[in-house]
């Protein structure tokens, strides 16, 4: 199993990242609980919500808080917020070029995992799912992590999407645009108060990677990849 992720996030002592395409197509729940399974992680304390591409945040604070979630039907949202993260539990999303948004305590309290399209990243989700997170955690100082997804070099947009992004982040050439969704997250989070040496954003392209990667873009097939935060 090939994962990508952040060796802060080790570090820290907690289990997360995103998986390859090798993992399989995380559409299929089947999927994701046999990678929980190869990671030690039991599937059956992993959170989900239904994604819809919103500026929804989720909060949980407790393992009976969990519980419940898990006992009731998925809630619509777009972003986890742990905070404090009960042991023993963790929250997955799924994505195909959108941005997995993994923020983080040095002290592995206090998580945030957000699923980032670009219509979420528009509405400021980013910058909100920090802005949650600096409150409920009291200010704690955030680690952040963009994982893989499609980059500046292959999401090329039409103007009426170019123009709900702020200029500094809308690249044009050759009579092309492309917006750079990883530079306005990261403008989102230092807004917010995350410091930007703690942001970490590597440049593996969803898009542009076939071998490592599914991708809505390149593929349009409803094949997922899964990020996931855990506490052991
Ligand atoms: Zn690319």
């Amino acid at each position: 199993m090939k994962i990508f992720t952040d060796n802060r996030l080790l570090r820290a002592g907690l289990i997360g990242g995103t998986l390859t395409r090798h993992s399989g197509n995380m559409r299929e729940i089947s999927n994701q609980e046999s990678a929980f399974k190869e990671l030690g992680i039991n599937p059956a304390r992993m959170l989900h919500f239904h994604q819809t591409h919103s500026d929804t945040l989720v909060s949980v604070s407790s393992a009976k808080e969990a519980q419940s979630l898990l006992r009731a039907p998925l809630l619509d949202a777009d972003a986890w917020l742990l905070c404090p993260v009960p042991a023993g539990w963790g929250a997955a999303i799924v994505t195909a070029d959108c941005v997995p948004l993994f923020l983080w305590d040095d002290t592995a309290t206090h998580l945030a995992l957000a699923h980032c399209g670009w219509r979420g990243i528009v509405q400021g989700l980013p910058g909100k799912t920090a802005r949650a997170l600096l409150q409920a955690s009291a200010h704690a100082r955030l680690n952040a992590w963009l994982g893989p997804h499609i980059q500046a070099c292959c999401f090329e947009v039409q103007e009426d999407v170019a123009a709900q992004f702020p200029a500094a982040c809308v690249q044009h050439s050759n009579g092309k645009i492309h917006v750079d969704l990883t530079a306005e997250i990261k403008r989102q989070l230092t807004q917010a108060g995350v410091c930007g040496e703690r942001i970490q954003a590597p440049l593996y392209c969803t898009c542009g990677d076939a071998e490592h990667f599914f991708s809505w873009r390149r593929d349009h097939q409803k094949n997922l990849l899964l990020s996931f935060i855990y506490k052991p």
